[in-house]
């Protein structure tokens, strides 16, 4: 009598999706049931017919037999193993096999009862998953090649503690090995001026999500200062959300534009200084000779005063212009400024002048603050000039129309007079020293202006029609 022969063994063993088998202890299998005839690939006759013909499966019983037997020597009952069977439609089954040894009443062992699981399909997702940790691990190892070897500096920070950085931040920031740097807070190496500035734009990013490229000075481990330029993305890194910040060394491009802008000015200094020469020498010949002929002359003639007094003025005039001019270049007390308010200051300041002219100013813009990055005095000296020109223009009378247009990128100021007009050679030649069309024009206020717009990071446009008149439209970045 077999084991499992009751009616409900027999009932569990064939309905079993598992493949089962009893096996003689010598290897030849009693029973099997119809989920192994499946596994095998031969039916369930051909599979318990005596020793089998097919080599696939001696060897299979063999390894069975050998497993078991090797279980029993250490005393054990059940075992397991697995194998790789050559299916007869030829192709590669891996199984897990599973083996009890039966005993009878006397405790001698009987029969194997042994269950097949196919673990092909599972074989193979392992399979599958084991290559993608690979590829991402060989992916992460190409990743950090790449960061070894970029000549950007790269530093991977969280919560402002920084967390990695590759050869050139060590390079950058003069450090000898990553320890140095590693787990210490970001704020060690930017520089306390600016900190605030920082802070303020990652309050920003949290907000909008908007992160650009931003300059700032950092401070090497061995004291020395640097300028950077640089951007944030933020990553997900092992788990968390961290920050990589990539930035440049911009010291020397600095240096070097610095140089550029120094060297610019001076050439500009000594083109006004010869004009300067020439437009002073003028005035001074006129005086000197004057004064010759006062000393020479019996009673004072009141005509000399009046010509030396003209000249005088003349001279502070110019002297006046150019002093705007010998101002540092920079914007330095920059602040918001709001256009708006400095129009009408200014339209109060003008409008006798224009009413004796005959000239009306009208604001067009809406009662507004505007607001632009600059300097107070610096702008007010730009829209005089343009409000001045304008008027000179203007010896008709007519209207000077003003306006102010903005948008999220720029604001716009716009100068429209009815006076004129230019050709197109003073176009071309505005803004050049000492051109000037007037009898009494000391040809810098263009010049001025253009210098002022430039240092705020704007622009100025022009379209004149002779006789017709004149538009300036000036364009400034928005704040
Ligand atoms: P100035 O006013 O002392 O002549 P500017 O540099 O202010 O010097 O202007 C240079 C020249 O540009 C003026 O002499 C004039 O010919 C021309 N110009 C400037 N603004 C206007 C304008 N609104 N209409 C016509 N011509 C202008
Ligand atoms: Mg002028």
């Amino acid at each position: 009598m077999l084991p499992y022969s009751t009616p409900n063994h027999d009932f569990a063993f064939e309905q079993s999706v598992i493949g089962m088998a009893i096996v003689s202890l010598d290897g030849t299998m009693l029973k099997v049931n119809s989920a192994l005839s499946d596994l095998l690939g031969y039916s369930q006759q051909e599979l318990t017919a005596g020793a089998p013909q097919e080599e696939s499966i001696r060897k299979l019983l063999h390894q069975v037999v050998q497993n078991a037997r090797t279980a029993q020597d250490h005393q054990q009952s059940v075992t397991y193993f697995e194998y790789t069977y050559h299916h007869p439609s030829d192709r590669e089954v891996y199984l897990s096999v599973h083996t009890r040894v039966e005993h009878d009443m006397e405790q001698c062992p009987q029969t194997y009862l042994v269950q097949f699981e196919d673990r092909t399909l599972l074989r193979h997702v392992m399979k599958q998953l084991e290559l993608n940790e690979q590829k991402l691990h060989e992916e992460e190892n190409s990743y950090l090649q790449l960061l070894e070897g970029l000549p950007l500096s790269v530093l991977i920070t969280k919560k402002g503690i920084i967390h990695y950085v590759n050869p050139a931040t060590l390079r950058l920031v003069n450090a000898a090995h990553p320890r140095d740097v590693l787990g210490i807070s970001t704020d060690v190496i930017v520089d306390v001026s600016y900190h605030n500035e920082l802070s303020k734009r990652r309050a920003r990013y949290v907000e909008s999500g908007e992160i650009g490229s931003v300059n700032y000075l950092i401070r090497c481990l061995d004291g020395q200062k640097k300028m950077v330029t640089g951007f944030t993305l933020v990553i997900n890194y092992e788990g968390e959300k961290a920050a990589v910040n990539i930035f440049k060394d911009i010291t020397e491009q600095r240096m070097e534009e610095d140089r550029v802008m120094q060297s610019e000015k001076l050439t500009t200094a000594g083109q006004l200084a010869a004009g300067i020469a020439h437009e002073i020498r003028n005035p001074l010949t006129s005086i000197n000779g004057f004064v010759k002929l006062l000393r020479s002359a019996e009673r004072s003639n009141e005509l000399y005063f009046e010509i030396i007094e003209s000249e005088l003025k003349r001279i502070e005039l110019i002297v006046n212009e150019l002093l705007v001019l010998s101002k540092p270049q920079g914007v330095h007390v920059s602040g918001p400024i709001d256009v708006f308010a400095i129009m009408e200051q200014i339209i109060t300041l003008m409008k006798v002048q224009a009413a004796l002219k005959n000239i009306e100013i009208i604001p067009h813009y809406p009662m507004v603050p505007v607001f632009v990055q600059g300097e107070v005095n610096q702008l007010k000296q730009v829209f005089i000039n343009l409000l001045k020109n304008a008027m000179e223009a203007m010896n008709q009378g007519g209207t000077i129309t003003l306006d102010i247009l903005h948008n999220a990128q720029e604001v716009q100021i716009i100068v429209q007079d009815e006076g004129v007009g230019m050709t197109q050679e003073q176009i071309q030649s505005l803004g050049q020293p000492f051109v000037t069309t007037k009898d009494t024009g000391t040809g810098l206020g263009m010049m001025i202006t253009k210098n002022i717009i430039h240092n705020h990071g704007g622009t100025m446009n022009v379209e004149s029609i002779p006789d017709h008149g004149t538009t300036f439209t000036i364009h400034l970045p928005a704040l």
